[in-house]
Protein backbone atom coordinates (compact mmCIF):
# COMPACT_ATOMS: atom_id res chain seq x y z
CA UNK A 1 0.00 0.00 0.00
CA UNK A 2 1.24 3.46 -1.11
CA UNK A 3 2.31 5.50 2.22
CA UNK A 4 2.27 7.64 4.08
CA UNK A 5 -1.43 7.20 5.16
CA UNK A 6 -3.60 7.63 7.89
CA UNK A 7 -5.54 4.72 9.37
CA UNK A 8 -9.08 5.45 10.47
CA UNK A 9 -10.63 2.65 12.59
CA UNK A 10 -14.86 3.07 11.66
CA UNK A 11 -15.95 0.65 14.50
CA UNK A 12 -13.35 2.80 16.97
CA UNK A 13 -14.87 6.12 16.06
CA UNK A 14 -18.25 4.42 16.12
CA UNK A 15 -17.59 3.16 19.45
CA UNK A 16 -16.14 6.23 20.55
CA UNK A 17 -19.73 8.38 19.08
CA UNK A 18 -21.71 5.97 20.84
CA UNK A 19 -19.97 6.09 23.84
CA UNK A 20 -20.32 10.05 23.92
CA UNK A 21 -24.19 9.98 22.73
CA UNK A 22 -24.86 7.98 25.82
CA UNK A 23 -22.76 10.13 28.00
CA UNK A 24 -24.27 13.46 27.27
CA UNK A 25 -27.74 12.35 26.49
CA UNK A 26 -28.45 11.12 29.77
CA UNK A 27 -28.36 14.27 31.03
CA UNK A 28 -30.43 15.37 27.95
CA UNK A 29 -27.74 17.01 26.11
CA UNK A 30 -27.73 16.44 22.39
CA UNK A 31 -24.48 16.24 20.40
CA UNK A 32 -23.38 18.17 17.25
CA UNK A 33 -20.49 16.45 15.56
CA UNK A 34 -18.21 18.33 14.34
CA UNK A 35 -16.67 17.24 10.86
CA UNK A 36 -14.23 20.07 10.15
CA UNK A 37 -10.94 17.89 11.14
CA UNK A 38 -11.78 15.44 8.13
CA UNK A 39 -13.40 18.11 5.80
CA UNK A 40 -16.70 16.66 5.82
CA UNK A 41 -14.92 12.92 4.56
CA UNK A 42 -18.83 11.33 4.13
CA UNK A 43 -17.73 7.82 5.41
CA UNK A 44 -16.48 9.32 8.74
CA UNK A 45 -19.49 11.58 8.50
CA UNK A 46 -21.87 8.95 8.06
CA UNK A 47 -20.30 6.67 11.03
CA UNK A 48 -21.04 9.78 13.19
CA UNK A 49 -24.83 9.08 12.17
CA UNK A 50 -24.67 5.39 12.35
CA UNK A 51 -23.40 6.16 16.07
CA UNK A 52 -26.80 8.53 16.76
CA UNK A 53 -25.35 11.54 15.88
CA UNK A 54 -27.77 13.07 13.53
CA UNK A 55 -26.66 16.81 13.84
CA UNK A 56 -23.86 17.36 11.93
CA UNK A 57 -21.36 21.11 12.12
CA UNK A 58 -18.69 22.08 10.16
CA UNK A 59 -17.48 25.51 10.01
CA UNK A 60 -16.28 25.71 5.81
CA UNK A 61 -19.91 25.71 3.78
CA UNK A 62 -17.27 23.52 1.36
CA UNK A 63 -17.75 20.55 3.71
CA UNK A 64 -21.14 20.90 4.51
CA UNK A 65 -21.97 21.03 0.24
CA UNK A 66 -19.57 18.32 0.49
CA UNK A 67 -21.88 15.79 2.77
CA UNK A 68 -25.24 16.63 1.11
CA UNK A 69 -23.66 16.27 -2.62
CA UNK A 70 -23.24 12.81 -1.07
CA UNK A 71 -27.14 12.71 0.09
CA UNK A 72 -26.29 12.41 3.58
CA UNK A 73 -29.21 12.36 5.62
CA UNK A 74 -28.33 14.22 8.57
CA UNK A 75 -29.41 17.80 10.34
CA UNK A 76 -26.46 19.95 9.19
CA UNK A 77 -25.00 23.70 11.08
CA UNK A 78 -22.58 25.91 9.70
CA UNK A 79 -20.33 26.85 13.31
CA UNK A 80 -18.81 29.80 11.79
CA UNK A 81 -19.86 33.12 11.02
CA UNK A 82 -20.95 32.54 7.29
CA UNK A 83 -19.05 35.17 4.86
CA UNK A 84 -21.39 37.91 3.42
CA UNK A 85 -20.47 36.28 0.06
CA UNK A 86 -21.32 32.36 1.61
CA UNK A 87 -24.99 33.79 2.42
CA UNK A 88 -26.68 32.00 -0.87
CA UNK A 89 -24.50 28.86 -0.30
CA UNK A 90 -25.83 28.65 3.64
CA UNK A 91 -29.03 29.29 3.40
CA UNK A 92 -29.41 26.84 0.55
CA UNK A 93 -27.26 24.40 2.30
CA UNK A 94 -27.77 24.11 5.59
CA UNK A 95 -30.18 23.98 8.51
CA UNK A 96 -28.55 26.28 10.67
CA UNK A 97 -25.86 28.79 11.07
CA UNK A 98 -24.40 30.49 13.52
CA UNK A 99 -23.84 34.37 13.87
CA UNK A 100 -22.53 37.34 15.54
CA UNK A 101 -22.73 40.16 12.72
CA UNK A 102 -26.35 42.07 11.67
CA UNK A 103 -24.10 42.93 8.28
CA UNK A 104 -24.46 39.16 7.57
CA UNK A 105 -27.50 37.99 8.90
CA UNK A 106 -29.07 41.22 7.45
CA UNK A 107 -27.05 39.07 4.05
CA UNK A 108 -28.80 35.95 4.87
CA UNK A 109 -32.13 37.22 5.78
CA UNK A 110 -31.87 38.55 1.66
CA UNK A 111 -30.98 34.95 0.42
CA UNK A 112 -33.51 33.49 2.57
CA UNK A 113 -36.28 36.02 1.16
CA UNK A 114 -35.38 34.87 -2.57
CA UNK A 115 -35.04 31.28 -1.53
CA UNK A 116 -38.57 31.48 -0.47
CA UNK A 117 -36.82 30.07 2.67
CA UNK A 118 -36.58 30.89 6.73
CA UNK A 119 -33.00 30.55 7.80
CA UNK A 120 -32.16 29.33 11.48
CA UNK A 121 -29.48 31.11 13.21
CA UNK A 122 -27.70 31.01 16.76
CA UNK A 123 -26.44 34.16 17.90
CA UNK A 124 -23.28 33.16 19.68
CA UNK A 125 -22.85 35.19 22.73
CA UNK A 126 -18.73 36.00 24.06
CA UNK A 127 -18.27 34.67 27.36
CA UNK A 128 -14.44 35.76 27.61
CA UNK A 129 -12.62 33.46 25.20
CA UNK A 130 -12.07 36.28 23.08
CA UNK A 131 -13.09 34.10 19.22
CA UNK A 132 -16.46 34.36 18.51
CA UNK A 133 -19.84 36.07 19.96
CA UNK A 134 -21.81 39.00 20.73
CA UNK A 135 -20.58 40.93 23.42
CA UNK A 136 -23.67 40.68 26.67
CA UNK A 137 -24.33 44.27 26.32
CA UNK A 138 -25.14 44.45 22.51
CA UNK A 139 -27.40 40.86 22.69
CA UNK A 140 -30.56 43.05 23.59
CA UNK A 141 -30.21 45.62 20.01
CA UNK A 142 -28.82 42.53 18.40
CA UNK A 143 -32.41 40.32 19.33
CA UNK A 144 -34.16 43.51 18.49
CA UNK A 145 -32.89 44.19 15.58
CA UNK A 146 -32.86 40.53 14.22
CA UNK A 147 -36.55 39.73 14.99
CA UNK A 148 -37.31 42.61 12.47
CA UNK A 149 -35.80 41.25 9.74
CA UNK A 150 -38.04 38.54 7.49
CA UNK A 151 -36.53 35.15 6.14
CA UNK A 152 -34.14 34.18 9.52
CA UNK A 153 -35.59 33.07 13.06
CA UNK A 154 -33.25 32.78 16.22
CA UNK A 155 -33.65 29.40 17.48
CA UNK A 156 -31.09 29.39 19.95
CA UNK A 157 -27.91 31.03 21.91
CA UNK A 158 -24.43 29.78 21.98
CA UNK A 159 -20.51 30.24 22.81
CA UNK A 160 -17.50 29.19 22.22
CA UNK A 161 -14.82 28.71 24.96
CA UNK A 162 -11.15 26.77 25.43
CA UNK A 163 -10.69 27.63 21.98
CA UNK A 164 -8.22 31.05 21.38
CA UNK A 165 -7.81 31.73 25.01
CA UNK A 166 -8.53 28.41 26.64
CA UNK A 167 -11.00 29.55 29.22
CA UNK A 168 -12.75 27.20 31.35
CA UNK A 169 -16.57 26.20 30.61
CA UNK A 170 -17.63 26.24 34.30
CA UNK A 171 -20.52 26.59 36.49
CA UNK A 172 -20.53 30.08 36.63
CA UNK A 173 -20.60 31.00 32.41
CA UNK A 174 -22.20 27.97 31.43
CA UNK A 175 -25.32 28.85 33.99
CA UNK A 176 -24.91 32.71 32.56
CA UNK A 177 -25.63 31.18 29.20
CA UNK A 178 -28.90 29.30 30.10
CA UNK A 179 -30.18 32.54 32.49
CA UNK A 180 -29.54 35.05 29.40
CA UNK A 181 -31.74 32.30 27.17
CA UNK A 182 -34.28 32.72 29.54
CA UNK A 183 -33.75 36.21 30.06
CA UNK A 184 -34.51 36.78 26.18
CA UNK A 185 -37.53 34.17 25.73
CA UNK A 186 -39.06 36.84 28.61
CA UNK A 187 -38.31 39.54 26.76
CA UNK A 188 -39.43 38.88 23.50
CA UNK A 189 -41.77 35.76 23.64
CA UNK A 190 -39.79 33.50 22.23
CA UNK A 191 -38.42 30.25 22.95
CA UNK A 192 -35.11 29.31 22.50
CA UNK A 193 -35.00 25.59 21.45
CA UNK A 194 -31.15 25.34 21.21
CA UNK A 195 -28.90 26.19 23.94
CA UNK A 196 -24.68 25.12 22.44
CA UNK A 197 -22.45 25.28 25.42
CA UNK A 198 -19.29 24.32 24.09
CA UNK A 199 -16.95 21.70 22.41
CA UNK A 200 -14.85 18.98 23.67
CA UNK A 201 -13.46 20.97 26.47
CA UNK A 202 -17.07 20.88 28.06
CA UNK A 203 -16.31 17.09 29.51
CA UNK A 204 -15.15 17.93 32.97
CA UNK A 205 -18.33 20.54 33.22
CA UNK A 206 -20.85 17.89 32.62
CA UNK A 207 -19.18 15.59 35.26
CA UNK A 208 -18.84 18.29 38.11
CA UNK A 209 -22.04 19.72 37.32
CA UNK A 210 -25.12 17.93 38.20
CA UNK A 211 -27.15 20.45 36.94
CA UNK A 212 -26.84 21.71 33.30
CA UNK A 213 -29.40 24.29 33.54
CA UNK A 214 -30.60 25.50 29.99
CA UNK A 215 -27.33 23.75 27.93
CA UNK A 216 -29.39 21.11 25.62
CA UNK A 217 -26.06 20.99 23.13
CA UNK A 218 -22.18 20.66 22.66
CA UNK A 219 -20.79 20.39 19.10
CA UNK A 220 -18.04 17.39 19.40
CA UNK A 221 -15.32 17.06 17.19
CA UNK A 222 -11.82 15.93 18.92
CA UNK A 223 -13.06 14.18 21.99
CA UNK A 224 -14.91 11.50 19.09
CA UNK A 225 -11.81 11.22 16.88
CA UNK A 226 -8.81 11.37 19.63
CA UNK A 227 -10.57 10.30 22.12
CA UNK A 228 -9.30 12.91 25.22
CA UNK A 229 -11.25 16.27 26.54
CA UNK A 230 -9.24 19.30 25.30
CA UNK A 231 -8.66 21.48 28.78
CA UNK A 232 -5.68 18.75 29.60
CA UNK A 233 -5.66 16.29 27.03
CA UNK A 234 -7.16 13.77 29.67
CA UNK A 235 -8.26 10.64 28.27
CA UNK A 236 -11.74 9.92 28.31
CA UNK A 237 -12.57 6.18 29.70
CA UNK A 238 -14.07 4.05 27.63
CA UNK A 239 -13.03 5.68 24.63
CA UNK A 240 -9.99 4.60 21.95
CA UNK A 241 -6.98 6.89 21.79
CA UNK A 242 -6.03 5.04 18.52
CA UNK A 243 -9.34 5.07 16.48
CA UNK A 244 -7.06 7.63 13.51
CA UNK A 245 -3.16 6.89 13.11
CA UNK A 246 -0.92 7.84 10.30
CA UNK A 247 1.60 5.42 8.84
CA UNK A 248 4.58 6.40 7.37
CA UNK A 249 7.80 4.14 5.23
CA UNK A 250 10.90 4.10 6.21
CA UNK A 251 13.48 5.40 3.25
CA UNK A 252 16.70 5.21 4.79
CA UNK A 253 18.42 3.46 7.73
CA UNK A 254 22.13 4.02 8.50
CA UNK A 255 24.46 4.32 11.58
CA UNK A 256 25.53 7.87 11.52
CA UNK A 257 27.30 10.32 14.39
CA UNK A 258 24.46 12.13 16.29
CA UNK A 259 26.32 15.59 15.94
CA UNK A 260 26.43 17.21 12.79
CA UNK A 261 30.00 17.66 11.29
CA UNK A 262 31.17 21.56 9.80
CA UNK A 263 30.06 24.80 10.39
CA UNK A 264 26.55 24.89 11.29
CA UNK A 265 23.64 27.56 10.29
CA UNK A 266 20.45 27.84 9.83
CA UNK A 267 17.96 24.73 8.88
CA UNK A 268 15.79 25.26 6.05
CA UNK A 269 13.14 26.40 8.22
CA UNK A 270 15.32 29.71 9.57
CA UNK A 271 15.62 27.77 12.76
CA UNK A 272 19.48 27.17 14.99
CA UNK A 273 18.88 23.44 15.90
CA UNK A 274 20.87 21.71 19.15
CA UNK A 275 21.60 18.42 18.96
CA UNK A 276 23.19 16.29 21.96
CA UNK A 277 26.29 14.06 21.13
CA UNK A 278 25.33 10.66 22.04
CA UNK A 279 28.07 9.10 19.47
CA UNK A 280 26.93 6.77 16.68
CA UNK A 281 23.09 5.90 16.16
CA UNK A 282 20.80 4.00 13.74
CA UNK A 283 19.19 7.21 12.21
CA UNK A 284 16.05 6.15 10.08
CA UNK A 285 14.43 8.45 7.37
CA UNK A 286 10.94 8.34 6.78
CA UNK A 287 9.43 9.87 3.90
CA UNK A 288 6.86 12.11 5.77
CA UNK A 289 8.05 15.76 6.34
CA UNK A 290 6.41 19.20 7.39
CA UNK A 291 4.23 19.37 4.09
CA UNK A 292 2.58 16.26 5.29
CA UNK A 293 1.92 16.78 8.66
CA UNK A 294 2.06 18.95 12.18
CA UNK A 295 5.66 16.72 13.15
CA UNK A 296 5.12 18.20 16.58
CA UNK A 297 2.08 16.47 16.63
CA UNK A 298 3.45 12.82 15.93
CA UNK A 299 3.29 10.61 18.84
CA UNK A 300 5.55 7.47 17.77
CA UNK A 301 3.76 3.83 18.72
CA UNK A 302 7.22 2.35 18.95
CA UNK A 303 10.21 3.29 20.96
CA UNK A 304 12.39 5.66 18.73
CA UNK A 305 12.36 9.31 19.20
CA UNK A 306 12.04 12.13 16.70
CA UNK A 307 15.07 14.08 16.03
CA UNK A 308 13.85 16.02 13.33
CA UNK A 309 12.33 17.30 10.08
CA UNK A 310 12.42 19.06 6.75
CA UNK A 311 9.94 19.32 4.25
CA UNK A 312 9.77 15.62 3.01
CA UNK A 313 11.94 13.88 6.11
CA UNK A 314 11.65 12.57 9.45
CA UNK A 315 14.06 11.70 11.24
CA UNK A 316 14.38 9.25 13.55
CA UNK A 317 16.63 7.37 16.25
CA UNK A 318 15.94 4.09 15.95
CA UNK A 319 19.03 2.44 17.87
CA UNK A 320 16.81 0.68 20.73
CA UNK A 321 14.32 -0.20 17.94
CA UNK A 322 16.19 -1.07 14.53
CA UNK A 323 14.10 0.01 11.72
CA UNK A 324 14.97 -1.28 7.52
CA UNK A 325 13.98 0.26 4.41
CA UNK A 326 10.36 -0.61 3.78
CA UNK A 327 9.34 -0.74 7.35
CA UNK A 328 6.66 0.91 7.77
CA UNK A 329 5.72 2.76 11.23
CA UNK A 330 2.84 4.06 13.07
CA UNK A 331 2.44 7.32 14.77
CA UNK A 332 -0.36 8.31 16.86
CA UNK A 333 -1.36 12.44 15.74
CA UNK A 334 -2.69 14.60 18.47
CA UNK A 335 -5.51 17.32 16.92
CA UNK A 336 -2.57 19.58 14.69
CA UNK A 337 -1.04 16.30 13.29
CA UNK A 338 -4.70 15.19 12.56
CA UNK A 339 -5.59 18.34 10.84
CA UNK A 340 -2.31 18.53 8.83
CA UNK A 341 -2.39 15.22 7.80
CA UNK A 342 -6.34 15.21 6.46
CA UNK A 343 -5.41 18.64 4.68
CA UNK A 344 -2.18 17.46 2.92
CA UNK A 345 -2.86 16.22 -0.94
CA UNK A 346 0.12 13.60 -0.40
CA UNK A 347 -1.31 11.53 3.03
CA UNK A 348 -4.16 8.96 1.81
CA UNK A 349 -6.85 7.48 4.11
CA UNK A 350 -7.54 4.28 4.48
CA UNK A 351 -10.38 2.96 6.25
CA UNK A 352 -10.67 -0.75 8.25
C1 LIG B 1 -14.13 23.38 15.90
C2 LIG B 1 -15.30 23.82 16.67
C3 LIG B 1 -15.91 22.95 17.58
C4 LIG B 1 -15.38 21.56 17.88
O1 LIG B 1 -14.28 21.64 18.74
P1 LIG B 1 -13.57 20.32 19.31
O2 LIG B 1 -12.56 20.84 20.23
O3 LIG B 1 -12.98 19.62 18.13
O4 LIG B 1 -14.64 19.52 19.96
C5 LIG B 1 -17.03 23.39 18.26
N1 LIG B 1 -17.53 24.62 18.04
C6 LIG B 1 -16.97 25.49 17.18
C7 LIG B 1 -17.59 26.83 17.01
C8 LIG B 1 -15.83 25.11 16.47
O5 LIG B 1 -15.28 25.98 15.62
Amino acid sequence: MKTPYLEIDLSKLRSNAKNLVTQFGTRGIGITGVTKSFLGEPRIANCLVSAGIISLGDSRIENIIRMKEANMQAHFTLIRTPSINDAHEVVSYTDVSFNTELSIIAALSKSAIEQKKVHDIVLMVEMGDLREGIPIQELGTTFEKVLKMKGVRIVGLGTNLACLSGVRPTRYNMDKLSRLAGIYERSYGITLHLISGGNSANFDWLQENDNVGRINNIRLGEVILLGRETLSRRHIEGLHLDAITLVAEVIESKIKPSLPEGQTGQDAFGNTPIFENKGKMLRSIIALGKQDVHVGGLMPILDVDILGSSSDHIILDTTRTPLHVGDKIRFGVNYAALLSSMTSPFVRSVYI
